[in-house]
């Protein structure tokens, strides 16, 4: 059976002349798309991906384990779509590259980590393979209630349900939010994956799946408004949930700390530390989420905030975006995006890179361990941070 392939916009990729603007950032200073950073081959690079996809869909080239390790170790980090020259396309760039991911999940050719992510959360509901009863515990000492009719929801997602990095992010956030008096709530194992990184890898049946499970669960709670731990839940319940019925007022983490430090409710004391900061590629380029991280790191009295040489739209991705914080297609080599992010914020002579990212901190961390900097260069979310500083 030959198989008919079809992507939503198929009709623009021959556009893209391969002129390679997309795999830089504003000012090329270096490579800005991780997987070329990674791998160095045109193909991995977005303008190479729109000729492969091209020849592909137009039957010039096979389907293959290559073709789809290419198109799965795209993190879906934006970048391209922010440079590329062509306004009248650029937008489309990332959802080209998902669309072929969806094409592939639907011929059966994913790379085995692809797999094995998506036959966990089929199987258990979390990528790690835990009982979903235990996705509240992180909250322990925290002060969070079970969601009744509290104002807010606060939704930590599986990295910070279930991962150690991410849980003692999730816990730093949960005590600050109960501690400002905020009425918030958690729903400790009713609710499931948000599926954004499983919507990125192309299982759009599975996507929707989770997507109605927790729309469903939310609204029989009565849930109005979300707070997210991750930026990754932020990008789908706002970007994918409203297609599906689920409307919720959706908001980052930072966002309502930044709001609580200027009413008052948080109050801070000095903390003399040279702090930088990593924009997620789901909370900068997906959402458009800058300043609020950046007015809760300058809040603090006498800490000193430096930029990376790459940030807000420029900002170069932890690798972690797109699945492959669960896949790991972009691995650990020394042109890993992590480890060049982690010697870039060391540049900078921080001793603090303030995350806002569950992933990005687990990736981060990491490398900063590979790269030998533990000694003095320490990643932590923006809740530790104010932990320290808090009066
Ligand atoms: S995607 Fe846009 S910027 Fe990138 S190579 Fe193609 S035309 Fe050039
Ligand atoms: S979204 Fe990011 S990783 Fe994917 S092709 Fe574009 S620049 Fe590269």
């Amino acid at each position: 059976m030959t198989y008919i392939r079809h992507i939503e916009h198929e009709d623009i990729v021959h556009r893209c002349f391969r002129c390679g603007y997309c795999k830089y950032p504003s000012d090329y200073s270096d490579f800005n798309c991780p997987s070329y950073k990674a791998f160095g081959w045109d193909t991995f690079a977005p303008g190479g991906r729109m000729w492969l996809t091209r020849a592909w869909l137009a039957g010039e080239i096979e389907t293959s384990a290559r073709f789809a390790e290419i198109m799965f170790s795209c993190v879906a980090c934006d970048n391209c779509k922010n440079q590329c020259v062509f306004e009248r396309f650029k937008d489309f760039l990332p959802d080209i590259f998902q669309e072929t991911r969806a094409e592939l999940v639907g011929e059966g050719l994913i790379p085995p980590g692809v797999r094995d992510y998506f036959k966990a959360i089929v199987t258990s509901g979390n990528p790690y393979k835990q009982p979903q009863s235990e996705r509240g515990d992180w909250a322990e000492g925290t002060g969070l209630k079970p969601y009744t009719n509290q104002k807010y929801l606060f939704y930590a997602g599986c990295v910070g349900s279930f991962d150690e990095v991410g849980r003692r992010m999730a816990k730093s956030v949960g005590k600050m939010l109960v501690d400002a008096g905020l009425s918030v709530g958690i729903l400790a194992g009713e609710e499931t994956c948000d599926g954004n990184d499983v919507r990125t890898l192309g299982e759009m049946g599975l996507f929707e799946e989770l997507a109605r499970a927790n729309i469903e669960k939310f609204k029989s709670k009565g849930v109005k408004e979300i707070v997210t731990l991750d930026p990754h839940a932020l990008n789908t319940f706002k970007k994918d949930y409203p297609g599906l019925g689920g409307r919720f007022k959706v908001r980052h983490y930072s966002e309502v700390l930044a709001e609580l430090i200027k009413k008052k409710k948080i109050k801070l004391k000095a903390w003399p530390v040279k702090i930088t900061y990593h924009d997620p590629c789901y909370l900068g380029r997906h959402q458009n989420v800058y300043q609020a991280p950046r007015e809760i790191l300058k809040a603090i009295p006498k800490a000193e905030f430096v930029e990376m040489h790459r940030h807000h739209e420029d900002a170069f991705c932890c690798g972690g975006g797109g699945g492959n914080f669960f896949t790991d297609i972009l691995g650990t080599g020394e042109d890993s995006a992590s480890r060049v992010r982690v010697r870039e914020a060391a540049a900078t002579g921080a001793s603090v890179l303030a995350v806002a990212c569950p992933s990005c901190a687990k990736m981060l961390s990491d490398a900063v361990k590979i790269e030998n900097l533990e000694d003095s260069l320490e990643v932590l979310g923006l809740a530790e941070i104010l932990e320290r500083a808090r009066k």
